[in-house]
């Protein structure tokens, strides 16, 4: 069976047949991805596979890409490796989500069906940071600007915190 990234399909119809799908995707194409991005280039390279795992219906995605996103402490551009293996299992419902094997992460399905876009799209989102910076060794950070006298505070947003699945779950049901 030969499915391109774009096209949404029945989660059963990809899981009965297991399909595995070779991908690469231009990030533009990718729709929450492509707001974060500076630039028009770039492309996420990748497979997936799905399968049928303990009862759940899942997908083993392998996706390597290089967004530029914009560092939120100098506002230059900068690359953000994003380089990520995971299972995914495919839920209908929040009830689903909550059965979800440990170990799995999430993807809330709609209308039974699914793209590699939409996939790709979501592990991209979940693998940015929610404020992405150059290191602390960087140029960038030496540019900060401290006032005399002022003692210099801890950072209290953390460059490798993520986005958690659940809480983006959450969002979306929200949004239904
Ligand atoms: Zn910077």
């Amino acid at each position: 069976m030969s499915l391109g990234w774009s096209r949404r399909a029945p989660v059963d119809t990809l899981v009965g047949t297991e399909t595995a799908i070779d991908f690469a995707i231009p990030l533009v194409e990718l729709p929450r991805v492509s707001h974060e991005l500076t630039t028009r280039d770039g492309e996420a390279r990748g497979h997936v596979r799905f399968s049928r795992q303990m009862g759940q219906a899942v997908a083993d995605l392998e996706v390597n890409a290089q967004p530029e996103v914009v560092c939120q402490r100098c506002m230059q551009p900068m690359r953000w490796p994003v380089s990520l293996k995971s299972r995914v299992a495919l839920v209908s419902d929040y009830d689903a989500a909550d059965r979800v094997p440990e170990g799995m992460e999430v993807f809330l399905v709609e209308a039974d069906s699914v793209s590699v876009r939409d996939l790709v799209d979501e592990e991209i989102m979940l693998a940015l940071p929610n404020v992405p910076r150059h290191a602390e060794d960087s140029e960038c950070a030496g540019r900060e600007l401290r006032l005399p006298g002022q003692d210099v505070e801890p950072d209290e947003t953390d460059d490798a915190q993520v986005q958690k699945p659940f809480a983006q779950l959450g969002e979306l049901l929200k949004r239904k």
